[in-house]
């Protein structure tokens, strides 16, 4: 999400005429866009802007901006802490960044954190890849996750048209993007927003009704998107994806715990029971699909035994990927004022062993690539071998193969090409291209 961000607020500053600068240090304009899910990524934004305070000091002419969650969250006493600072702007203003500038240099000090009602995207992202795009579907989160800061800085669900979207779609096709992803914090809310119920008494807007709007976007190959909470993720949903073609079989389901206990105290709205059966439907319908989820390990109060049932779970499902954190205590969230908080010891002990077990089970899953015909989307040269090409598989597998054809010519970005798999790791593959 704060990739697609940053990709549409540097689309606007080019088409402002600014242009890249070759290092930090030597811009008239820095923009910072910052994380606070963890307070690890909230200290790196002070020692980024530390330097650039400095430097501001001996160059007046220089623009420091502060954008996204930190900038949301700490609003005017951010400038109080850097009062170098020019602007300090929410998420919910990415859109607006041109506007804000003006302001700026009409000699203000601004701050953009007011609830705002995001303008549908008019600007053109300066897009880091040719091929894969980020396309947002909705803004914001409705959920009330005990631990989690996201509600409070990105604000109030807002889906975006289905229309809209699918104009932004057949013009990135246009463009020659290949693969688009769809975003949201919590994309199974996608239209709880929007008007409209259908003859049978159903919402009109949601996510399944959008894939298939967008489904027929000539161009496209494939439809990825992120991230789906286990409470709406419906069998619809599941039956959508397998019978869609374009839809590729991976899927970001966050679990966080597995430990009922827990995720009560998390206020996640399901249980483990519920999370199983979702992912016995998935393999029901994709057998090989690959799942991919986010844990919290050492939230308040878990004990060895709820932390275990969190380990029992990931060997039992067999993730392809796990994205691991120990808990984090963050500004106006219910759990950071708790007093059951655990120590940094245990933090860092559990985050080990569960990191480990993850790296275990990535492995295992890849195994079963060895020696198979996988369809890679080739996305660009691989950096440490430009004899190389590196792509994805449908499954969300990173991979790598000759860019050289059986007959001589070379593969470039955008080819689908079908991969035999020789050589398998924890979270990549190798292979040799066979389409001539
Ligand atoms: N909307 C998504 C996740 C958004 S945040 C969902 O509901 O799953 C991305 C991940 O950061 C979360 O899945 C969670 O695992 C992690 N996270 C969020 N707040 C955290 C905190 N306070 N401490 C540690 N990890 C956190
Ligand atoms: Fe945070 Fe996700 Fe929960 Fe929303 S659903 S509060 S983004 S963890």
């Amino acid at each position: 999400m704060n990739k697609a961000d940053s990709e549409r607020m540097a689309g606007i500053l080019e088409s402002m005429g600014y242009r890249e600068a070759g290092a930090e240090l030597d811009a008239d304009l820095v923009l910072y866009n910052t994380c606070t899910i963890r307070d690890n990524a909230e200290q790196k934004v002070y020692s980024y802007l530390g330097r650039q305070a400095q430097r501001k000091r001996s160059n007046p002419n220089l623009t420091l901006v502060v954008a996204g969650c930190v900038a949301q969250q700490e609003g005017e006493s951010l400038l109080r802490r850097v009062p170098e600072l020019d602007l300090v702007m929410g998420p919910q203003h990415a859109n607006r960044l041109e506007t804000l500038l003006t302001q700026v240099d009409a000699g203000q000090q601004v701050v953009a954190t007011e609830e705002h009602h995001i303008l549908e995207d008019l600007t053109t992202a300066r897009r880091d890849s040719a091929i894969c795009a980020w396309v947002n579907v909705i803004y914001g989160c409705n959920e009330r996750c005990t631990y989690c800061v996201v509600p409070s800085v990105r604000g109030k669900e807002q889906s975006r048209l289905p229309e809209a979207i699918k104009l932004e779609m057949e013009g990135l096709a246009a463009q020659g993007f290949k693969e688009i992803t769809l975003l949201g914090q919590n994309i199974d809310a996608y239209g709880r927003d929007l008007p409209g119920i259908t003859p049978e008494g159903r919402r009109q807007h949601t996510l399944t009704d959008l894939l298939h709007h967008v489904h027929d976007v000539e161009g496209v190959e494939r439809i990825r998107f992120a991230t789906s909470h286990p409470r709406y993720f419906t069998e619809r949903l599941i039956d959508a994806c397998a019978d869609l073609p374009k839809l590729c079989e991976h899927f970001h389901i966050p679990f966080q715990s597995g430990d009922n206990d827990v995720l009560r105290a998390m206020a996640r709205g399901y249980t483990v029971e519920r999370y199983r059966r979702i992912i016995d439907r998935i393999r029901e319908r994709m057998p090989d699909a690959s799942l991919s989820a986010d844990v919290i390990v050492a939230f308040p109060g878990e004990t060895d035994a709820q932390y275990r049932r969190t380990l029992d779970l990931i060997e039992e499902i067999g993730f392809d990927q796990v994205n691991t954190a120990a808990y984090s205590p963050r500004p106006n969230t219910p759990a950071a004022d708790w007093d059951n908080q655990l120590p940094e010891d245990v933090k860092v002990e559990r985050l080990k062993e569960i990191n480990a077990l993850v790296e275990r089970s990535a492995r295992e899953r890849n195994a079963r690539y060895a020696g198979r015909t996988e369809e890679v989307l080739a996305e660009g040269i691989n950096p440490k071998d430009p004899s190389q090409l590196m792509g994805r598989t449908r499954t969300n597998r990173l991979t790598f193969f000759s860019a050289e054809t059986v007959d001589g010519r070379r593969f470039k970005p955008g080819d689908l090409v079908q991969v035999r798999i020789d050589e398998v790791r924890s979270f990549s593959l190798s292979g040799t291209p066979l389409n001539r």
